[in-house]
């Protein structure tokens, strides 16, 4: 079921035994967007169900926050248009030719292509690894770009940080509603969950340059600002 966090925005809430982030809705009179593909046809189908229970209209656009495959391998799923980052589609066309078999899966772990975390959850949500398919989008984006809903705008951002190579934020500033991917957790992929301390810094000096009054992270409940210092004063403290 969504929760809605704002006048126009919503999520589907997280949920950690199967490594789904959190999928956003933003409702506009013209047209309403979705951010974040969620990680199988079954996760996008969850939310589109979601979406249609509560009486609102089926998104024409899925915007994506970076490449990892929880907020990325329900695309191919998305009848609309989907859109990312030039870094993310650039990950994702490499991506497209992975093989989805046990001893293809055994050995991008052992190579440390993929991150155990991933693997792990993978084998959770899918009953059936065959069945995984990754797409690149249909549009791509190189620096900041702003869509225009009708009564409401989303104003997106590439953003260095500390969890993925690609990235960006999405902000909804008549709502001040800033999506953050998992841009202020560690990089599982490079460095076991730790934090590169540049990037982190890099990452805060931009996010807290947006008048948000909600931030939602991908795996964590909707937070305040005030939330989400004490949040990065905990990073600080045992991370760093
Ligand atoms: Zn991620």
């Amino acid at each position: 079921m969504l929760t809605q966090v704002s006048p126009n925005v919503y999520i589907l809430p997280f949920d950690s035994d199967r490594d789904r982030p959190n999928l956003g809705y933003v409702h506009g009179d013209n047209f309403s967007v979705l951010i974040d593909a969620g990680n199988s046809k079954s996760h996008l189908e969850t939310m589109l169900d979601a979406i249609k229970t509560a009486g609102l209209p089926e998104p024409k656009l899925a915007l994506i926050t970076h490449w990892h495959w929880d907020h990325t391998f329900g695309m191919h799923a998305f009848s609309g248009t989907t859109i990312t980052h030039t870094t993310t589609n650039g990950i994702l066309k490499e991506l497209t030719a992975w093989e989805w078999t046990e001893a293809a899966m055994a050995e991008r772990l052992k190579s440390g292509a993929e991150c155990e975390f991933c693997h792990t959850h993978m084998k959770i949500e899918y009953e059936d690894i065959s069945e995984i398919k990754v797409v690149q989008a249909d549009v791509e984006f190189s620096g900041d770009l702003t869509l225009n809903l009708g009564n409401i705008t989303i104003e997106v951002t590439p953003v260095e940080n500390p969890h993925s190579e690609d990235g960006a934020v999405i902000f909804i500033p008549e709502d001040k509603v800033l999506f953050a991917g998992d841009a202020d957790t560690g990089d599982f992929y490079k460095l076991d969950g730790g934090y590169d301390q540049n990037k982190f810094y890099s990452y805060i000096k931009t996010a807290e340059s947006i008048p948000y009054e909600t931030y939602i992270h991908g795996h964590l409940a909707p937070m305040t600002p005030a939330e989400v210092s004490v949040f990065r004063k905990g990073i600080e403290s045992s991370d760093l």
